[in-house]
């Protein structure tokens, strides 16, 4: 049922008018996600500017049982910052919290509030002559408090650690409006339990992060990016190893990429083809770190010429500047935009042992074709991290409606094989709404039981983003 005009009223009073969309047309785009896959109802958005609005907002939420959807860049590709059906709910969107409270380039910390966007702070961070290392190819869109619900991963992960890792405190509201100030920049800091990390990875089910305490890197001096062919997975693990052994933490990129994912890139992106000929595997490697670009050039250029002579890879492109370094990595970014016009996709996001990835991409290929044959694989990810995006697309010309019944049967096959292999159906994407009951009937029942205690005592009303991750 859509919220009254009452409470429409009082909601609105927080913001004020302006900041409390109620026009259909306006509301919208928070009502769909990325993807197109989830479509929402709500009468109510609401973009509060400061904490003082949002702990109000949380407050009268409280008080009147009205569930709330947070939203950042609404970029989650999982269900999670879209309303159910109901109209019930009000959507908060934090996009008018961007500032930069503070950048701190020699303790290497930086405290941001939630709406801003991952690109900006990077902006600001480079500036700064610092680094802020997560790195998505949403980042234009998505927003701080959106990486940090959902735990974002990204290219960068491999040397700098997922959302998690980069965080050192949080601004929380709570559900009743308690603001939860944890905005410290301490490395060490033993005071009892890491509240923060509970929030962290919550996707809005706990409560509205505000701001955020972040650590900064220092800005890579030299960088060098390669792609290469390779004839398989196992060859690439190889390589991983090889380059991993020689640069260490200097390895900040190490994509897997199935021949496919780079022929939609390069035809829906208008991106070129990094290596001529025919080759199964790509992978995309990036070293940085201390030295000049011409000093990393060197190392990556020497370690791909060793593993071609070793038969490891077959051939190897290095970028010999920085447009053309971007241009390499905006190739990797374009792969997840680049399927939708090749029709319905199904999605999964998974992740196994590093050691494991070859295994897992040999055994699923004929699980697919089984559950659905002539189904085209679309595979990236994140090799480094074990993480890959194994996608599956409909038969070129094929019957769409019977590809869509197959889903659940090419969902089951993958997950199988996840799970026999020690892995996870959710790498970095979260849960959301669309893997809620795979997270029900797989989580082992120990851990689930504590996940609904915790959600009950920080939620007693099960106002937060309700339906979804429990
Ligand atoms: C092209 C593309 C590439 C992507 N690549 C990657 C990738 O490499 N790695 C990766 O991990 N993800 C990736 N994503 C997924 C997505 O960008 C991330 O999940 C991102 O962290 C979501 O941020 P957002 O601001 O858009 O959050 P939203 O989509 O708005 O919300 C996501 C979840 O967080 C909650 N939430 C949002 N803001 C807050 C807040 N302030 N407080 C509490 N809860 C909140 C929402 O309720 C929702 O449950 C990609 C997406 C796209 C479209």
């Amino acid at each position: 049922m859509p919220l009254g005009p009452d409470l429409v009223a009082r909601f609105a009073e927080i913001t004020g008018t302006r900041h409390a969309l109620t026009d259909q047309a306006a509301i919208a785009p928070y009502l769909v996600d990325w993807r197109g896959a989830y479509q929402g109802a709500s009468n109510l958005v609401l973009r509060p500017g400061s904490t003082a609005e949002v702990s109000a907002i949380l407050a009268l939420a409280q008080e009147t049982r009205t569930p709330v959807v947070p939203q950042g860049g609404n970029t989650g590709l999982v269900g999670g910052s879209i309303p159910d059906e109901s109209s019930a709910a009000v959507v908060v969107s934090l996009a008018r919290m961007e500032a930069i409270r503070a950048l701190d380039p020699a303790g290497n910390t930086v405290i941001v509030e939630a709406g801003c966007t991952l690109q900006s702070l990077r902006e600001a961070a480079d500036a700064a002559d610092r680094l802020f290392p997560l790195a998505l190819a949403s980042a234009g869109s998505c927003r701080i408090g959106g990486n940090l619900a959902t735990n974002a991963g990204g290219i960068a992960a491999l040397s700098h650690g997922v959302a998690r890792d980069l965080c050192l405190g949080l601004e929380v509201v709570l559900p009743g409006g308690a603001v939860l100030n944890g905005l410290r920049t301490l490395k060490k800091d033993n005071r009892g339990y890491d509240l923060k990390n509970l929030f962290i990875g919550s996707e809005g089910t706990l409560g509205i992060i505000t701001a955020a305490s972040l650590k900064l890197a220092p800005k890579p001096k030299g960088r060098a990016l390669a792609w290469a062919g390779v004839a398989t997975p196992d060859d690439a693990l190889v390589l991983l190893n090889r380059v991993q052994a020689e640069t260490g933490s200097a390895l900040t990129a190490f994509e897997l990429c199935g021949a496919r994912a780079v022929e939609f890139a390069v035809r829906h992106g208008g991106m070129r083809a990094p290596l001529t000929g025919a080759h199964p595997w790509l992978v995309l490697v990036e070293i940085s770190g201390t030295g000049q670009d011409t000093e990393a050039e060197a190392t990556l250029g020497a370690l791909l010429v060793a593993a071609m002579e070793a038969g490891v890879a077959d051939d190897a492109v290095i970028a010999r500047s920085g447009a053309q370094g971007n241009a390499f990595m905006a190739l990797r970014e374009a792969m997840s935009d680049a399927q939708k016009p090749e029709g319905h996709s199904i999605k999964h996001d998974i992740s196994v042992p590093v050691a494991a990835i070859p295994e897992f991409i040999r055994r699923a290929e004929p699980a697919v074709e089984r559950a659905a044959p002539g189904a085209r694989i679309v595979c990236f990810g994140h090799m480094g991290d074990g993480n890959l995006h194994y996608n599956i697309s409909e038969p070129a010309g094929g019957d769409r409606a019977d590809f869509i019944a197959r889903a659940p049967a090419v969902t089951a096959a993958v997950l199988e094989l996840v799970t026999e292999l020690g892995g996870s159906f959710s790498a970095e994407h979260g849960i959301g709404r669309m893997k809620r009951d795979l997270l029900a009937t797989t989580l082992d029942p120990a851990s689930l039981a504590l996940m609904r205690t915790l959600k009950a005592a920080i939620d007693p009303n099960g106002i937060m983003n309700p339906g979804k991750v429990l």
